[in-house]
Protein backbone atom coordinates (compact mmCIF):
# COMPACT_ATOMS: atom_id res chain seq x y z
CA UNK A 1 0.00 0.00 0.00
CA UNK A 2 1.44 3.14 -0.72
CA UNK A 3 1.14 6.29 2.11
CA UNK A 4 0.97 10.40 1.73
CA UNK A 5 3.98 12.34 2.44
CA UNK A 6 2.48 13.46 5.22
CA UNK A 7 1.78 9.89 7.19
CA UNK A 8 5.10 8.87 6.30
CA UNK A 9 6.49 11.99 8.03
CA UNK A 10 4.12 11.34 11.18
CA UNK A 11 5.12 7.78 11.02
CA UNK A 12 8.69 8.56 10.78
CA UNK A 13 8.80 10.87 13.61
CA UNK A 14 7.12 8.13 16.13
CA UNK A 15 9.85 6.01 14.94
CA UNK A 16 12.43 8.14 16.19
CA UNK A 17 10.68 9.51 19.00
CA UNK A 18 10.71 5.26 20.02
CA UNK A 19 14.49 5.38 19.69
CA UNK A 20 15.23 8.26 21.53
CA UNK A 21 13.46 7.31 24.41
CA UNK A 22 14.83 3.95 24.22
CA UNK A 23 18.24 5.47 24.23
CA UNK A 24 17.58 8.48 26.68
CA UNK A 25 15.99 5.42 29.27
CA UNK A 26 18.95 3.62 28.80
CA UNK A 27 21.66 6.58 29.66
CA UNK A 28 19.28 7.26 32.85
CA UNK A 29 19.16 3.66 34.15
CA UNK A 30 23.77 3.77 33.46
CA UNK A 31 24.02 7.04 35.26
CA UNK A 32 21.87 4.97 38.08
CA UNK A 33 23.56 2.18 38.03
CA UNK A 34 27.07 3.02 38.02
CA UNK A 35 26.00 5.27 40.51
CA UNK A 36 25.20 2.63 43.02
CA UNK A 37 27.88 0.11 41.73
CA UNK A 38 31.20 1.83 41.10
CA UNK A 39 32.61 -1.77 39.95
CA UNK A 40 29.94 -2.39 37.39
CA UNK A 41 31.36 1.41 36.07
CA UNK A 42 35.25 0.51 36.21
CA UNK A 43 34.05 -2.80 33.87
CA UNK A 44 32.17 -0.88 31.48
CA UNK A 45 35.02 1.64 31.05
CA UNK A 46 36.98 -1.48 30.54
CA UNK A 47 34.85 -2.58 27.69
CA UNK A 48 35.36 1.05 26.17
CA UNK A 49 39.10 0.80 26.18
CA UNK A 50 38.87 -2.09 24.42
CA UNK A 51 37.37 -0.71 21.08
CA UNK A 52 40.32 2.17 20.84
CA UNK A 53 42.82 -0.86 21.88
CA UNK A 54 40.97 -2.61 18.60
CA UNK A 55 41.53 0.51 16.65
CA UNK A 56 45.27 0.68 17.29
CA UNK A 57 45.44 -3.05 16.42
CA UNK A 58 43.88 -2.61 12.86
CA UNK A 59 47.04 -0.16 12.40
CA UNK A 60 49.55 -2.71 12.94
CA UNK A 61 51.10 -4.07 9.58
CA UNK A 62 52.55 -7.45 10.77
CA UNK A 63 49.49 -10.13 9.89
CA UNK A 64 50.28 -13.04 12.12
CA UNK A 65 51.16 -9.98 15.02
CA UNK A 66 47.80 -8.10 14.54
CA UNK A 67 45.51 -11.26 14.29
CA UNK A 68 47.24 -12.38 17.70
CA UNK A 69 46.24 -9.14 19.41
CA UNK A 70 42.94 -9.33 17.90
CA UNK A 71 42.05 -12.72 19.00
CA UNK A 72 43.26 -12.02 22.65
CA UNK A 73 41.97 -8.72 22.71
CA UNK A 74 38.34 -10.24 21.51
CA UNK A 75 38.77 -13.26 24.73
CA UNK A 76 38.92 -10.84 26.96
CA UNK A 77 36.00 -8.65 25.36
CA UNK A 78 33.93 -11.57 25.49
CA UNK A 79 35.19 -11.83 29.22
CA UNK A 80 34.67 -8.59 30.41
CA UNK A 81 31.25 -8.69 29.47
CA UNK A 82 30.07 -11.92 30.77
CA UNK A 83 31.54 -10.74 34.19
CA UNK A 84 29.71 -7.47 33.46
CA UNK A 85 26.71 -9.08 32.81
CA UNK A 86 27.06 -11.69 35.83
CA UNK A 87 27.85 -8.47 38.36
CA UNK A 88 24.52 -6.87 37.38
CA UNK A 89 22.37 -10.11 37.68
CA UNK A 90 24.20 -10.56 41.05
CA UNK A 91 22.93 -6.93 41.90
CA UNK A 92 19.62 -8.14 41.01
CA UNK A 93 19.00 -6.07 37.39
CA UNK A 94 18.90 -8.07 33.67
CA UNK A 95 21.84 -9.03 32.23
CA UNK A 96 21.32 -6.83 29.32
CA UNK A 97 19.29 -3.86 31.52
CA UNK A 98 22.35 -0.94 30.14
CA UNK A 99 21.48 -1.52 26.61
CA UNK A 100 18.64 0.46 25.34
CA UNK A 101 14.90 -1.48 25.48
CA UNK A 102 13.99 -1.05 21.66
CA UNK A 103 10.12 -1.28 20.92
CA UNK A 104 11.39 -3.37 17.81
CA UNK A 105 14.58 -5.30 18.61
CA UNK A 106 15.27 -6.62 15.52
CA UNK A 107 15.37 -3.49 13.92
CA UNK A 108 16.31 -1.52 16.76
CA UNK A 109 13.87 1.04 15.94
CA UNK A 110 15.36 2.39 12.68
CA UNK A 111 12.78 1.28 10.58
CA UNK A 112 15.09 -0.75 8.38
CA UNK A 113 16.79 -3.96 7.95
CA UNK A 114 18.61 -5.64 5.70
CA UNK A 115 18.38 -2.69 3.32
CA UNK A 116 14.33 -3.41 3.39
CA UNK A 117 11.54 -1.61 5.58
CA UNK A 118 11.15 -3.72 8.66
CA UNK A 119 7.46 -4.80 9.59
CA UNK A 120 7.38 -2.79 12.67
CA UNK A 121 7.44 0.70 10.46
CA UNK A 122 4.98 -0.97 8.35
CA UNK A 123 2.83 -1.38 10.75
CA UNK A 124 3.42 1.91 11.94
CA UNK A 125 2.16 3.35 8.59
CA UNK A 126 -0.93 1.24 8.98
CA UNK A 127 -1.76 2.34 11.94
CA UNK A 128 -0.82 6.24 11.03
CA UNK A 129 -3.09 6.18 8.34
CA UNK A 130 -5.85 4.73 10.79
CA UNK A 131 -5.72 6.87 13.53
CA UNK A 132 -5.92 9.93 11.01
CA UNK A 133 -9.15 8.63 9.36
CA UNK A 134 -10.58 7.76 13.17
CA UNK A 135 -10.08 11.24 14.39
CA UNK A 136 -12.89 12.30 14.62
CA UNK A 137 -14.74 9.03 15.99
CA UNK A 138 -16.16 8.48 18.90
CA UNK A 139 -14.38 5.12 19.23
CA UNK A 140 -13.90 5.18 23.45
CA UNK A 141 -17.68 6.24 24.02
CA UNK A 142 -19.84 2.95 23.45
CA UNK A 143 -19.09 -0.78 24.66
CA UNK A 144 -22.01 -3.20 24.97
CA UNK A 145 -21.63 -3.43 28.85
CA UNK A 146 -23.85 -0.04 28.65
CA UNK A 147 -26.37 -1.24 26.44
CA UNK A 148 -29.21 -1.11 28.33
CA UNK A 149 -32.38 -3.52 26.30
CA UNK A 150 -34.76 -1.96 29.49
CA UNK A 151 -35.17 0.99 27.02
CA UNK A 152 -36.80 -1.09 24.69
CA UNK A 153 -40.74 -2.35 25.08
CA UNK A 154 -41.00 -6.07 26.10
CA UNK A 155 -45.20 -5.89 25.60
CA UNK A 156 -45.00 -4.65 22.33
CA UNK A 157 -45.18 -8.16 20.65
CA UNK A 158 -49.13 -9.44 19.25
CA UNK A 159 -50.32 -12.56 17.76
CA UNK A 160 -47.31 -14.31 17.82
CA UNK A 161 -44.63 -11.79 16.98
CA UNK A 162 -41.63 -10.76 19.62
CA UNK A 163 -41.75 -7.65 21.25
CA UNK A 164 -39.14 -5.29 20.72
CA UNK A 165 -37.08 -6.23 23.56
CA UNK A 166 -36.80 -9.67 22.56
CA UNK A 167 -35.77 -8.90 18.83
CA UNK A 168 -33.55 -6.09 20.19
CA UNK A 169 -32.05 -8.72 22.60
CA UNK A 170 -31.06 -11.33 19.89
CA UNK A 171 -29.28 -8.69 17.64
CA UNK A 172 -27.53 -7.20 20.83
CA UNK A 173 -26.19 -11.00 21.02
CA UNK A 174 -25.37 -11.50 17.47
CA UNK A 175 -23.03 -8.40 18.03
CA UNK A 176 -21.53 -9.60 20.49
CA UNK A 177 -20.98 -13.13 19.10
CA UNK A 178 -19.77 -11.24 15.96
CA UNK A 179 -17.36 -8.60 17.84
CA UNK A 180 -16.33 -12.24 19.99
CA UNK A 181 -15.50 -14.30 16.93
CA UNK A 182 -14.07 -11.71 14.23
CA UNK A 183 -11.76 -13.22 11.57
CA UNK A 184 -11.82 -11.73 7.69
CA UNK A 185 -14.28 -14.77 7.01
CA UNK A 186 -17.09 -12.89 9.56
CA UNK A 187 -20.10 -11.55 7.44
CA UNK A 188 -20.85 -8.07 6.86
CA UNK A 189 -23.87 -6.43 8.49
CA UNK A 190 -26.74 -4.26 7.29
CA UNK A 191 -28.03 -2.42 10.61
CA UNK A 192 -31.01 -0.16 9.67
CA UNK A 193 -34.47 1.21 11.11
CA UNK A 194 -35.27 4.22 12.80
CA UNK A 195 -32.87 6.89 14.49
CA UNK A 196 -32.01 6.35 17.92
CA UNK A 197 -32.64 2.42 17.98
CA UNK A 198 -28.76 1.85 19.44
CA UNK A 199 -27.42 1.09 15.60
CA UNK A 200 -24.57 3.69 16.34
CA UNK A 201 -23.83 2.13 19.94
CA UNK A 202 -23.53 -1.32 18.93
CA UNK A 203 -21.73 -0.80 15.86
CA UNK A 204 -19.26 1.47 17.88
CA UNK A 205 -19.32 -1.16 20.35
CA UNK A 206 -18.07 -4.16 18.20
CA UNK A 207 -15.09 -1.54 16.46
CA UNK A 208 -13.71 -1.35 20.27
CA UNK A 209 -13.67 -4.75 20.68
CA UNK A 210 -12.31 -5.74 17.14
CA UNK A 211 -9.54 -3.18 17.21
CA UNK A 212 -8.66 -4.58 20.93
CA UNK A 213 -7.69 -7.89 18.76
CA UNK A 214 -5.61 -6.36 17.13
CA UNK A 215 -7.27 -5.64 13.67
CA UNK A 216 -7.17 -2.66 11.77
CA UNK A 217 -11.00 -0.84 11.75
CA UNK A 218 -11.74 1.89 10.34
CA UNK A 219 -15.04 3.83 11.59
CA UNK A 220 -16.25 7.03 10.16
CA UNK A 221 -20.08 8.46 9.35
CA UNK A 222 -21.19 8.07 5.37
CA UNK A 223 -21.37 12.36 5.21
CA UNK A 224 -17.75 12.72 6.84
CA UNK A 225 -16.08 9.74 4.56
CA UNK A 226 -17.97 11.16 1.35
CA UNK A 227 -16.68 14.71 2.21
CA UNK A 228 -13.07 13.39 2.11
CA UNK A 229 -12.65 11.50 -0.58
CA UNK A 230 -14.93 14.58 -2.49
CA UNK A 231 -12.31 16.78 -1.20
CA UNK A 232 -9.04 14.33 -2.28
CA UNK A 233 -10.47 13.88 -5.52
CA UNK A 234 -11.62 17.74 -6.14
CA UNK A 235 -9.55 20.14 -4.24
CA UNK A 236 -6.37 18.05 -4.40
CA UNK A 237 -5.95 17.39 -0.88
CA UNK A 238 -3.13 14.92 0.05
CA UNK A 239 -4.83 11.92 1.27
CA UNK A 240 -4.89 7.97 1.33
CA UNK A 241 -8.82 7.98 2.35
CA UNK A 242 -9.77 5.58 -0.63
CA UNK A 243 -6.86 3.02 -0.35
CA UNK A 244 -7.21 3.11 3.30
CA UNK A 245 -11.12 2.35 3.12
CA UNK A 246 -9.96 -0.62 1.05
CA UNK A 247 -7.88 -2.17 2.57
CA UNK A 248 -8.79 -1.76 6.06
CA UNK A 249 -9.92 -5.38 8.24
CA UNK A 250 -13.25 -4.28 9.40
CA UNK A 251 -14.83 -0.55 7.49
CA UNK A 252 -17.85 0.73 9.59
CA UNK A 253 -19.97 3.05 7.42
CA UNK A 254 -22.30 4.63 9.55
CA UNK A 255 -25.00 6.69 8.80
CA UNK A 256 -25.59 5.84 4.99
CA UNK A 257 -28.13 8.13 3.74
CA UNK A 258 -27.29 11.28 5.25
CA UNK A 259 -24.40 12.34 3.09
CA UNK A 260 -24.35 14.50 0.42
CA UNK A 261 -25.25 12.85 -2.92
CA UNK A 262 -23.79 13.43 -6.53
CA UNK A 263 -22.44 11.32 -9.03
CA UNK A 264 -19.04 11.65 -7.68
CA UNK A 265 -19.71 10.01 -3.84
CA UNK A 266 -22.54 7.39 -4.82
CA UNK A 267 -19.79 5.60 -7.52
CA UNK A 268 -16.78 6.29 -5.05
CA UNK A 269 -19.46 4.55 -2.05
CA UNK A 270 -20.10 1.71 -4.92
CA UNK A 271 -16.07 1.17 -5.95
CA UNK A 272 -15.40 1.20 -1.76
CA UNK A 273 -18.51 -1.33 -0.96
CA UNK A 274 -17.82 -3.42 -4.45
CA UNK A 275 -13.60 -3.78 -3.85
CA UNK A 276 -14.30 -5.05 -0.71
CA UNK A 277 -16.78 -7.83 -1.04
CA UNK A 278 -14.22 -8.72 -3.91
CA UNK A 279 -11.11 -8.94 -1.30
CA UNK A 280 -14.00 -10.51 0.85
CA UNK A 281 -12.98 -8.06 3.81
CA UNK A 282 -15.65 -7.16 6.12
CA UNK A 283 -18.16 -4.32 5.81
CA UNK A 284 -20.87 -2.99 8.61
CA UNK A 285 -23.15 -0.71 6.69
CA UNK A 286 -25.97 1.15 9.23
CA UNK A 287 -28.72 3.50 8.17
CA UNK A 288 -31.95 5.14 9.27
CA UNK A 289 -32.98 3.96 5.43
CA UNK A 290 -35.53 1.11 5.27
CA UNK A 291 -34.87 -1.23 2.28
CA UNK A 292 -36.77 0.42 -0.09
CA UNK A 293 -35.28 3.28 1.18
CA UNK A 294 -32.17 2.22 0.18
CA UNK A 295 -33.61 1.06 -3.06
CA UNK A 296 -35.20 4.33 -3.59
CA UNK A 297 -32.01 6.32 -3.45
CA UNK A 298 -29.45 4.30 -4.62
CA UNK A 299 -28.81 2.69 -8.14
CA UNK A 300 -29.51 -0.96 -8.46
CA UNK A 301 -26.12 -1.80 -8.49
CA UNK A 302 -24.96 -0.74 -4.95
CA UNK A 303 -28.83 -1.67 -3.56
CA UNK A 304 -28.60 -5.00 -4.75
CA UNK A 305 -24.98 -5.51 -3.33
CA UNK A 306 -25.83 -4.23 0.19
CA UNK A 307 -28.92 -6.31 0.33
CA UNK A 308 -27.90 -9.50 -1.30
CA UNK A 309 -24.33 -9.59 0.54
CA UNK A 310 -24.78 -8.14 3.61
CA UNK A 311 -26.55 -9.86 6.59
CA UNK A 312 -29.38 -7.81 7.64
CA UNK A 313 -29.99 -6.58 10.79
CA UNK A 314 -33.76 -4.59 11.39
CA UNK A 315 -33.26 -2.67 14.50
CA UNK A 316 -36.87 -2.05 16.46
CA UNK A 317 -38.38 0.13 19.09
CA UNK A 318 -38.96 3.76 19.85
CA UNK A 319 -36.04 6.46 19.60
CA UNK A 320 -34.24 5.96 22.92
CA UNK A 321 -32.82 9.41 22.87
CA UNK A 322 -36.07 10.50 23.40
CA UNK A 323 -37.02 8.32 25.92
CA UNK A 324 -33.78 9.10 28.16
CA UNK A 325 -34.96 12.46 27.28
CA UNK A 326 -38.45 12.25 29.28
CA UNK A 327 -38.26 8.96 31.47
CA UNK A 328 -41.41 8.57 32.15
CA UNK A 329 -42.20 7.55 28.97
CA UNK A 330 -40.41 4.30 29.16
ZN1 LIG B 1 11.60 -2.97 13.37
Amino acid sequence: MKYSARIVEKATEELNARRSRAELDASVRRAEIFRRFPEAKAIDEKISAASREFLRIMTIREKNERKRQLDALERENLELQRLLREFLENCGYAADCLEPRYFCSKCRDTGTRGGRTCECFETLLKQTAYRELCESSPLDLCSFDDFDLNYYSADDGNNGSKSSRAIMESIYHYCRMYADDFSMDSPNLLMYGGTGLGKTHLSLSIAGEVIDKGFAVIYDSCPNLTAKLDKEKFQRAEGDTEDTLMDCDLLIIDDLGAEFRNQFTVSALYNIINTRLLRRKPTIISTNLDIAGIQDIYQERIASRIIGDYELLRFVGRDIRQLKKSPDAR
